[in-house]
């Protein structure tokens, strides 16, 4: 199951997972992307599904779970990478709703994943691994706003927590810190403020921004037996961001 596949690095993860034989459960609003990315995906001779919703909404998740469940028979692997940021007012002159937004989206949209996904996980013998996207922006302030800083660490707390928890009971969670990268979301926020990609190649030891297909490498190990003795980890996919 991945949420925000409907474009950057939710698809190109759908992508690899899915040309190494996963069968993926897309989720996102943005139903034609969806279809299109399912489509392009069986007509490769991968396995895709498709289930619209908001990751805000507790029961479009559950819709989502299930969906996966009963098209697959089970769910082995959850990347939870839906997420909205935003670049710049600064605290005292945003306004209360972005606020809301990015921790809605961020921060209760993984939450929503982790208590719907768990409970089958915990039903199954080889139980399941999950990976939450998180940012550089979950380990240090990185010029995006203050409340999208707070959101990642938040997903990071959340990460260890729910390892601490069910680490005993065959499930897996670790996060992604993942640092700039090619994306809708982050090439439009690039164009409006140039400073940005400026900033973050100045501090990554790689000078350079991420191919969503970096990230979504580092998904697939991780939601493969491959990463089998980790768990409650923040993975740094930064180009070397936090080294310095
Ligand atoms: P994109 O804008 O390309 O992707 C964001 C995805 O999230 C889209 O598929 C969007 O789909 C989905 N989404 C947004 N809101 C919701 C919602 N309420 N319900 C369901 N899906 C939603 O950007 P990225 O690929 O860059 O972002 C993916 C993740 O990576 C995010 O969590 C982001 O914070 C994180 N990240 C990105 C970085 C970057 O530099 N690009 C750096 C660090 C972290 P739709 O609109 O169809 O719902």
């Amino acid at each position: 199951m991945i949420t925000g596949a409907s474009s950057g690095i939710g698809e190109a993860a759908a992508r690899l997972l899915a040309g190494e034989g996963a069968a993926v459960v897309l989720m996102a609003r943005r139903e034609e992307r969806l279809l299109a990315l399912a489509g392009s995906i069986t007509e490769a001779g991968g396995r895709a599904t498709v289930a619209v919703g908001d990751v805000r909404s507790s029961e479009d998740v559950r819709h989502a779970v299930t969906t996966a469940v009963e098209t697959y028979g089970s769910l082995d692997g959850a990347f939870n990478n839906a997420g909205w940021g935003s670049v710049g007012p600064s605290l005292h002159e945003m306004d209360d709703a972005d606020y809301d937004r990015m921790m809605d989206v961020n921060v209760r949209g993984v939450w929503n994943c982790l208590r719907h996904q768990i409970p089958v996980m915990l039903q199954q013998e080889a139980g399941g691994s999950i990976v939450n996207t998180s940012s550089t922006a979950g380990m240090f302030a990185t010029g995006a706003t203050a409340p999208y800083v707070a959101s990642k660490h938040a997903v990071a707390g959340l990460t260890k927590a729910a390892a601490a928890e069910y680490g005993g009971r065959g499930i897996r969670v670790n996060a992604l810190m993942v640092g700039t990268t090619h994306s809708e979301l982050m090439d439009e926020a690039i164009k409006r403020h140039p400073v940005l990609e400026k900033a973050s190649v100045a501090r990554a030891i790689q000078k350079r921004m991420a191919d969503p297909q970096e990230i979504a490498q580092a998904v697939a190990w991780l939601c493969s037996d491959r990463s089998s003795f980790i768990t409650g980890a923040s993975v740094p996919v930064d180009g070397g961001c936090s080294a310095v």
